[in-house]
């Protein structure tokens, strides 16, 4: 991981020199004279954001129909890769009149078992999105998967289309990644099936499965427009694309700086004595050559509740870690034909059937037959590898 991070920390350094600049001209072409701090950073960039990647969502909206997304674009990715098809179910009860139900047929016509999806915000619903299970896959215990996904979509009002936006089919395509990871198990023990994973690990399934909402060939069997079915300007796809890369240097420099402070605190031995905080987190950041006066970490040593009290212990940089494997692996699709049934039959088989029976390393070098790289990670995010 320390090595990961020292590969990631300078190609980011390098991205982020060329947004503070753009901040700086950004300053200077309102006229305003000061120099850049941290705290002017989200509003200059939001200016720029706005002028070069803004997205109208109104324009945007009409090609994501729910129902279409989940069904031409969720599902069929899941189908072209893995065989695997849906069936809705309404006889099942369901505990929220929107929630609906699925059972998911393997390749052979066999059950492999139920998807519950509860994407519509309520005032009594927790926020955000996540996927779990009622019930776990467990040979021991004779039990299929009963999974679920929820989120908190915008419900539109009664009468009119339930149009989402991109972010949202995002979210939808993560969270099945999740589900699938649960569907595919096929272990004995519940405790080592599907998803119960290492943190490292878990999001690697769920994050590659989002490469799919914007596959060429997926996106043009959901994107349509919900009324006449035309497919989506080639120019708003583009301007989609475009906006993942935008403010990398920032996002990934303050994680990097954070996740690194989390690994040297916990890297100290038990007899180190008492440190000087702001000295020892000036000479960690120093030693990875991010600029974090214009660009801090995400937390400071003295409120970074979460890597005492939450359990990341050392464990922060696996949201940057299982990017690298996602972007890692999707690339290992492109070089091998894409969206295929053999490349999911040998993702699903080496990866996403394995719940936590092999260490994670070996399982990736089984299906991609070396290490996990960088070089595709940076790439999506637009930084060139630093030389
Ligand atoms: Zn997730």
């Amino acid at each position: 991981a320390l090595g990961f991070m020292a590969r990631l920390a300078p190609a980011t350094a390098a991205e982020q020199k060329r947004e503070a600049a753009d901040v700086r001209a950004e300053i200077a072409r309102g006229g305003e004279r000061f120099a850049l701090k941290p705290w002017d950073w989200d509003r200059y960039a939001e200016r720029i954001r706005r002028a070069r990647y803004d997205l109208d969502q109104d324009q945007v909206k009409p090609y994501f129909l729910l129902d279409t997304v989940l069904q031409q674009g969720v599902f069929f990715a899941a189908n072209q890769l893995y065989g695997v098809t849906f069936k809705e179910r309404h006889d099942l009860p369901v505990y929220q009149p929107d929630v609906r139900t699925f059972t998911v047929y393997d390749k052979d016509g066999s059950e492999l078992g139920l998807m519950y999806f509860d994407y519509w915000k309520r005032d009594n619903k927790q926020g955000g999105a996540w996927m779990s299970n009622f019930v776990g896959q467990s040979t021991l215990l004779g039990t299929k998967p009963v999974i679920y996904n929820v989120a908190n979509f915008t419900k539109p009002a009664p009468g009119q289309p339930a149009l989402i936006t991109f972010d949202d089919v995002t979210t939808m395509f993560h969270e099945f990644g999740h589900a699938l990871h649960g569907l595919f198990a096929a272990q004995m023990y519940p405790t080592l099936s599907g998803t119960n994973t290492a943190r490292d690990w878990v999001e690697f399934p769920s994050q590659f499965n989002e490469h799919w909402a914007l596959d060429p060939t997926v996106f043009a069997h959901y994107a349509r427009q919900y009324r006449t079915g035309a497919a989506m300007p080639q120019p708003l796809v583009d301007k989609i694309k475009r906006a993942a890369k935008f403010n990398q240097g920032y996002a990934l420099g303050e994680l990097v700086a954070a996740a690194e402070l989390d690994m040297k605190w916990h890297s100290l031995p038990a007899a180190a004595p008492l440190q000087d905080v702001d000295a020892f987190e000036a000479g960690t950041l120093a030693g990875l050559g991010l600029d974090t006066a214009d660009v801090p970490p995400r937390y400071r040593s003295s409120y970074f509740l979460h890597i005492w009290g939450n359990g990341y212990s050392a464990g922060y940089y696996a949201y940057l870690w299982t990017q690298m494997l996602d972007d890692d692996a999707y690339a290992w699709f492109v070089g091998h034909g894409g969206l295929t049934r053999a490349n999911g039959q040998r993702f699903r088989d080496l990866i996403l059937s394995r719940g936590h029976t092999q260490d994670y390393d070996a399982m990736f070098r089984a299906f991609y037959g070396r290490e996990p790289e960088i070089g595709p990670m940076l790439e999506n995010r637009g930084l060139s590898p630093a030389s």
